[in-house]
């Protein structure tokens, strides 16, 4: 007998959504179509709060399909099942086929059945009952544990056919890609800013970068440190742009001419005034940054206060309340980690104060920028500003 499976990818919370569900439902089908035209000719279509994957032929590449369906926000569990027509003969038979294999090692199973079609003439706790006897009777070993087993073996009635699956993995949660307007992530090459940006992809924004740089006090090896970074987030965002702005001659000027204890401050006032300007020609609401209440001297209250003040788009900071161990938990799922921790310097790092001000006072502030040409340093900074898109699948393009 052949077996024909497909992936399910079973929705977030779009199901929560009220009128507006059919606009998230298009941008989670949209996500995964776009990704599934990489793997191969699959059939995509959302029905019963499920996207169905379908392989057309048998070149379609499912583990991978499998795989970067996982990456996909709006989505809670992925798995892929095994499809028979709707009747009891055919679901055993395709139960004895397909299950062995996927159950081989295990020790204990139940059985859930559902179904959506109710003039099946089986109720579930019957169907349960029979495959339940099937996998009995065809796993060696293998015993019922309904209250904790190693997996559990779902049998769905559906309105077209029935499908057969041995337990699902998590999605990545949140809501469907570019479902909440567009936000500018500043991003750093530190373990925060990517983790930053992620959690505000998750909840449906569009993630567009900005990085600054400061050559040569920082290297080129740091900048391609920070285009890594950018890739392995489009693991999960698929695109992104990533602009960067040259800092040099702002910190330099910064360095000559003002008080050493708001170095860093200083600096921030204008990587905020850069990025909103930067925002606003990009057609980005909000700016997001990797920034945690006490991490250090320009994460304090009162700095925070100070930088906020700069612009007048909402700042975002979903890392705000994370301890580092938390933010590092993040991380490694996401991917970023290791690449975060590879030991280059950010502009943050250059010229750094001895004793950075931690409770500055925004008069003080004022009278340090004085000390400078604010706007034509703006100007001569924003001119450096270069753009790259960063992609994993060529048709994104
Ligand atoms: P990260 O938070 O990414 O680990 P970090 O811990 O070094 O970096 P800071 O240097 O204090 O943190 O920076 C705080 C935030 O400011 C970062 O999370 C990031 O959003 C932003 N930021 C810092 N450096 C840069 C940079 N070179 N370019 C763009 N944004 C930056
Ligand atoms: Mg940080």
């Amino acid at each position: 007998m052949t077996i024909n499976e497909v992936i399910l990818c079973k929705y977030g919370e779009v199901i929560l959504k009220g009128a507006n569900r059919a606009t998230f439902e298009a941008a989670l089908i949209k996500e995964l179509r776009r990704r599934a035209s990489h793997y191969g000719l699959f059939e995509v279509y959302g029905k019963q709060s499920t996207v169905f994957i379908i392989p057309k032929n048998d070149e379609c590449d499912m583990d991978g399909m499998y795989e970067a369906a996982k990456r996909v926000f709006g989505i809670v569990g992925v798995n892929r099942a095994a499809v028979c027509d709707k009747n009891m003969e055919s679901i055993k038979a395709l139960a004895r086929e397909y299950l062995p294999l996927k159950l081989l090692g295990k020790k204990t199973f139940k059985v859930e059945a559902k179904r959506s079609d109710k003039r099946f003439p089986l109720k579930s706790p019957e169907i349960s009952a029979e495959i339940g006897g099937v996998i009995l009777s065809t796993v060696k070993g293998i015993r019922v544990n309904v209250h904790s087993p190693e997996v559990t073996v779902t049998v769905e009635v559906r309105d077209e056919h029935a499908y057969i699956r041995a337990g699902q993995e998590p999605g990545a949660g949140g809501l469907p890609p570019r479902s909440a307007g567009r936000g500018l992530l500043l991003l750093s090459g530190g373990i925060d800013s990517p983790v930053a940006g992620l959690m505000m992809a998750k909840r449906g924004m569009e993630i567009e970068a900005l990085h600054f740089e400061s050559f040569p006090y920082t290297s080129e090896r740091a900048l391609e440190k920070v285009m890594d970074l950018a890739s392995l987030m489009c693991e999960y965002t698929s695109k992104m742009y990533v602009h960067t702005i040259s800092l040099t001659h702002i910190q330099e000027e910064i360095r000559d001419k003002c008080t050493e204890d708001y170095f860093t401050l200083l600096l921030r006032v204008f990587m905020m005034r850069l990025s909103e300007r930067l925002a606003k020609e990009y057609k980005c609401s909000a700016l997001v940054t990797g920034e945690s209440l006490g991490q250090v001297a320009s994460q304090t209250l009162g700095a925070l206060g100070v930088t906020d003040a700069e612009v007048s788009i909402p700042v975002f900071r979903p890392c705000i309340g994370l301890d580092k161990e938390e933010i590092i938990t993040y991380a490694r799922q996401y991917g970023t980690l290791e690449t975060s921790i590879l030991p280059y310097e950010d502009c943050c790092t250059v010229f750094t104060p001895r004793h950075p001000k931690t409770q500055p006072k925004p008069e003080l502030v004022a009278a340090e920028l004085a000390k400078l040409d604010v706007d034509a340093l703006l100007e001569e900074a924003y001119a450096t500003k270069k753009t790259e898109v960063k992609l994993i699948y060529p048709e994104y393009r």
